[in-house]
């Protein structure tokens, strides 16, 4: 625990939050007999549960986006950031309920989860900021009477889906430059973590939010899916998930022709060279690595260490990972929670197996961990084939470190990979740096560190990671379109 806090005070704290109903057109639809059951990870008991709506219902919560689109879109940027920093606010004010909502529906340990309502809060301020700035161009025109003004519009109302593993900052990243930029927008969370979501849009309306401008649609995959991306009054589909999914989405969102950002999957390399500082190696690699318990976009997937290092690379990371506390989100000294499903702890269970199977040795860990549940054992293993693992993001904590003896050689199997979100490097060579982290087909690079999110970075991928960038100053882009305007003078 970051605080005195007890862990019954921030439960009832997520719990006042807690909101069993979606937010349709300005409503609060509560949930059915035919609800979806939301599971709390860590216990393997039912949290809550939300509505499954129609196909009916999501048209109606685009309808009011679509109706909410003149006015919002029509407010002075000042209006809109004013709105973005009281939301901002409220969700400071609230900072420890919604974390704990966080931990009790995706199990990431409580000041893990306190550390995501703060990044997630650090979008709204970033475009509260922006939203005074969306200055256009005047451009300059061969034609002499010509004089050509170039407006950044909203793209229009906006269908957000976002996964499990972010339950707030995947949907801040998204509603707060929708909003800065005059958009509206209709949100579908990941059913298995879908109050925070809830959550922060109760807070966003509290904040002054006209009605029907901030939508929240619960319930079954194909049914809000396809009403999302088969509307035509939806301009921009940003999605955040699997690239599986991504693909799907996207192919349902071409007859409308919809603006689409695609954050998918990745399966990252992280780089250490001989010449790197190996504490800073280390801790990198884990910090990096255990986050969420592996089970983010950006987690290292493969860890590639140059020979004159990879002995003592191995034994001290071996030392950390092995240190390393598993548990239950609101127990002391947590570093590790439950994986989101037992889907999730069998995928881990099979890269162990297979890794092994082609001649990696277990250092530390290796199999499910001994509270049972979907708890399972901090792991490095040493060798062993890395193509499974440019090919498939393992979504847990488990290290594979293999060898490597060149530059070359490295990035070339660095790049092996049809994804491209994040890289890793560590060297304490700038050119090196430099050169090595401009040839890595990587959407975001970290040198000398395993954490690289942060509002004030482009974040998103290449290649099957997918396109669009979240965060910073371009990440408002995604939701702009550019208008003209030529005015003959006389
Ligand atoms: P997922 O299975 O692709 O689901 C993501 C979202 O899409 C969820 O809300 C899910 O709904 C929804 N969805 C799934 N199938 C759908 C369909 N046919 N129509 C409409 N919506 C559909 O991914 P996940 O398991 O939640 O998240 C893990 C993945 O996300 C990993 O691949 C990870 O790398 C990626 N990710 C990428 C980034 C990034 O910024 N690039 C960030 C975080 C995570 P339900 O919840 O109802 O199934």
């Amino acid at each position: 625990m970051t605080d005195q806090t007890s862990p019954e005070t921030l439960k009832s704290a997520a719990r006042a939050l807690l909101k069993e109903a979606a937010l349709v057109a300005g409503e609060w639809v509560a949930a059915g007999p035919d609800a979806v059951e939301v599971e709390d990870p860590a216990e393997e008991t039912i949290l809550g549960r939300i509505p499954k709506l129609s196909g009916d219902q999501v048209s109606q919560a685009i309808a009011a986006a679509a109706r909410a689109f003149p006015d919002w879109s029509g407010r002075k940027g000042k209006a809109r950031g004013e709105f973005l920093h009281r939301w901002a606010e409220l969700v400071a004010r609230n900072e420890q309920g919604l974390a704990a909502l966080i931990s009790l529906e995706n199990g990431k340990p409580y000041p893990e989860a306190l550390g995501e309502v703060r990044y997630a809060n650090s979008f709204i301020s970033w475009f509260a900021g922006m939203a005074e700035r969306l200055d256009g161009r005047t451009i300059d025109s061969a034609n002499a009477q010509d004089l050509i003004l170039a407006f950044r519009e909203p793209v229009g109302p906006v269908a957000a889906i976002t996964p499990w593993n972010f339950p707030a900052a995947m949907i801040t990243r998204k509603a707060a430059a929708a909003f800065c930029a005059g958009c509206t927008v209709v949100l579908k969370p990941a059913s298995a973590t879908p109050f925070t979501g809830i959550a922060l849009a109760a807070l966003a309306l509290e904040a002054g939010l006209p009605e029907g401008a901030f939508s929240v649609v619960t319930g079954a995959q194909d049914v809000v899916g396809g009403a999302l991306t088969g509307s035509a009054a939806i301009r921009k589909l940003s999605f955040t998930g699997s690239t599986e999914v991504g693909r799907k989405l996207a192919a349902q969102c071409a007859p409308s022709l919809k603006r689409l950002s695609m954050e998918l999957g990745g399966a990252a390399p992280l780089i250490v060279f001989d010449d790197a500082d190996l504490d800073v190696a280390v801790e990198g690699t884990v910090a990096g690595k255990f986050r969420a318990g592996g089970q983010t976009c950006v987690c290292p997937n493969r860890v590639y260490v140059q020979k004159g290092l990879r002995d003592a690379f191995l034994e001290k990371l071996t030392a950390k990972v092995a240190a390393l506390k598993v548990g239950k989100p609101f127990e002391d000294g947590v570093a590790i929670g439950p994986l989101i499903d037992a889907k999730g702890v069998a995928k881990v269970e099979d890269h162990v197996a297979r890794t092994v199977a082609a001649g990696g040795t277990v250092l530390t860990g290796g199999a499910r961990h001994e509270r049972g549940g979907r708890f399972f054992q901090p792991t490095v293993i040493a060798g062993g084939d890395d193509a499974l693992f440019c090919d498939e993001e393992t979504f847990g904590p488990l290290v594979p470190v293999f060898a490597f003896d060149s530059e070359d050689e490295v990035l070339e199997r660095a790049n092996a990979s049809d994804y491209g979100l994040a890289a890793f490097l560590f060297t304490d060579d700038l050119n090196r740096a430099l050169r090595v982290g401009r040839r890595l087909e990587a959407g975001i690079v970290g040198v000398n560190s395993g954490l690289i999110s942060n509002a004030a970075n482009p974040f998103g991928g290449v290649k099957q990671s997918g396109f669009g960038r979240e965060g910073s100053t371009y990440g408002i882009e995604d939701y702009l379109q550019v208008k003209s305007l030529t005015l003959a003078l006389r």
